[in-house]
């Protein structure tokens, strides 16, 4: 079968199987390149381990650090000639990389939300790995059905209080339009907080630490974000905004849980990055093209796999204490939030047209990293190649 990019909004429908084994094999050179990481984990799991900030987790820790992963996603294989998920296909590629240098790996495709999940993976963890001394938590998901009560709770992305207007762009198009959200409910807040918020992360570290599968002074790391103030209403300070305290709030009672095998639960705060969830937030793609533009301009731009080895490397396994902000959260996203970079995109955000958006704003590269994430827009990949959709996860 030929793949082709289809691109629906923000979505691309189609997966490229070579293209995501080579985006695979792109982030794995890359930490090869770096120094490595010891001592670094050893035993890891990864919930939300096949995109994003999680894929890279997993490629760090495994190729950085060379430790056994255990990677949990909820992605959906090919079927009738229909190409698989992104995430699937880089998982099996994944697992064929790390095992073919001798990496432990295993892979559960399921729903995060559910306790079955969490006892099948306790189970695979005390007879594979006895403990973990990793566990990141890096789900983004726009639904979640609640464990206990069998809700469906969704997650929305709308401020709070009052509506907002700005500018956001237009992916069909390509222009700057203005964007109009309603104020949330109470219960689009609730339902956000169920999805985005800790609970889900608190029930695996329960469930992980009732089977005494937490290793003594092992990390566990969820993933969060602050952002500008154009886009605070409807992130921060909007419902996402309110399930990230509720996120970061569950980091601190773990860690008061977790004293007692001195292993610590932390946030850390990651950049602005084109993933597949943050293509879908309101305004954030207009933001992220200028911030883009000018980190680059500045030589201060990374991808998921620079941050999460700057993470590894220079927090999470630094010689030193990790160095925390007032609210002890791990910032990554020190670059983006320094006050130059700031003042330079409020500026450009400004002034900001469809007419001047290609010169003031990173569109191009906006698009080839979107297309990326799909497996599209390799050089070392030839697309007029017949390929087959329907690989497994072994
Ligand atoms: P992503 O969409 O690339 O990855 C989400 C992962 O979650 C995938 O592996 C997916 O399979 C998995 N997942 C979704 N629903 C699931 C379910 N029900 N069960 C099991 N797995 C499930 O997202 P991302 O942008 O890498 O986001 C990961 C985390 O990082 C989120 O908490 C996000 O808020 C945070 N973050 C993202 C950014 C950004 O700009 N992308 C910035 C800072 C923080």
């Amino acid at each position: 079968m030929i793949i082709r990019p289809k691109i629906r909004g923000f979505i691309c429908t189609t997966a490229h199987p070579v293209g995501c084994s080579q985006q695979v094999q792109t982030q794995i050179d890359y930490v090869k390149k770096c120094p490595p990481i010891a001592p670094g984990p050893k035993k890891a799991l990864v919930i939300g381990a096949s995109t994003g900030y999680g894929l890279s987790s997993r490629v760090v820790a495994a190729f950085g650090c060379r430790a056994a992963t255990i990677g949990i996603f909820f992605e959906r294989p090919s079927e009738n000639k229909r190409t698989a998920t992104a995430g699937w296909y880089n998982a099996i590629a994944f697992e064929k990389k790390a095992r073919a240098e001798g990496l432990y790996a295993k892979s559960f495709n399921a729903d995060a939300f559910c306790d079955e999940i969490k006892e099948r993976v306790a189970e695979a963890v005390r007879k594979d790995l006895g403990q973990l001394d990793l566990i990141i938590y890096s789900v983004a998901s726009p639904r979640r059905v609640h464990p206990k009560t069998g809700s469906v709770d969704k997650s929305v992305l709308k401020p709070i209080g009052a509506s907002y207007t700005n500018k956001s762009l237009d992916f069909d198009t390509n222009r700057v339009v203005q964007v109009s959200l309603p104020a949330a409910t109470e219960e689009e807040v609730h339902q956000t907080v169920s999805v985005m918020g800790g609970e889900d992360w608190e029930m695996w570290m329960d469930s992980l630490d009732r089977g005494d599968l937490i290793a003594e002074g092992a990390l566990s790391v969820a993933y969060s974000y602050v952002g500008p103030e154009v886009t605070y209403p409807v992130y921060r300070g909007g419902t996402i905004g309110k399930a990230k305290d509720h996120l970061e709030q569950t980091a601190r009672k773990l860690t008061e849980r977790l004293k007692k095998k001195n292993a610590k639960a932390l946030i850390s705060i990651n950049k602005a990055l084109v993933t597949q969830s943050s293509s879908a937030i309101p305004f954030i793609p207009l933001y992220f093209v200028i911030l883009r533009k000018v980190m680059k301009q500045k030589g201060l731009d990374e991808d998921c796999i620079q941050q999460m080895v700057r993470l590894f490397s220079s927090r999470l396994y630094a010689k030193s204490e990790i160095p925390v902000d007032s609210h002890g959260r791990i910032r990554i996203d020190d670059l983006e939030v320094r006050p130059d970079v700031q003042e330079e995109v409020m500026r450009l955000w400004e002034i900001v047209t469809t007419e001047n958006l290609p010169e003031i704003a990173d569109l191009k590269g906006y698009r080839e990293d979107f297309l990326k994430l799909f497996g599209f827009g390799f050089p070392e990949v030839d697309y007029n190649q017949d390929v087959d959709p329907d690989l497994q996860l072994s």
